[in-house]
């Protein structure tokens, strides 16, 4: 299962459902009014909701790693 999950931050949202309707994975869901991360086993951490909120109130936490190849 994936242990990184995306914070949806609900003093942002502003309901409009598209994290939801395009989730791939049907990961995101709507639970009292509010789109909440209902099978997080499901989720494929791709970033959609982040990229399609309006609002910024999805936010992925993404791992940095470095750009060398070769470089251990
Ligand atoms: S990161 Fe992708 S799979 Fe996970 S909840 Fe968002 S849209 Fe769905
Ligand atoms: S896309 Fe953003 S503003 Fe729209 S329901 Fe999802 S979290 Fe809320």
């Amino acid at each position: 299962m994936n242990t990184w999950l995306p914070a949806i931050d609900e003093t942002k949202c502003n309901g409009c459902g598209l994290c939801v309707a395009h989730c791939p994975t049907q990961a995101v869901a709507w639970r009292d009014a509010r789109p909440v991360i209902v099978q997080p086993e499901r989720c494929a951490y791709c970033g959609m909701c982040e990229d399609l909120c309006p609002q910024s109130a999805i936010s992925l936490v993404y791992e940095i790693t470095s750009a060398r190849s070769g470089a251990v």
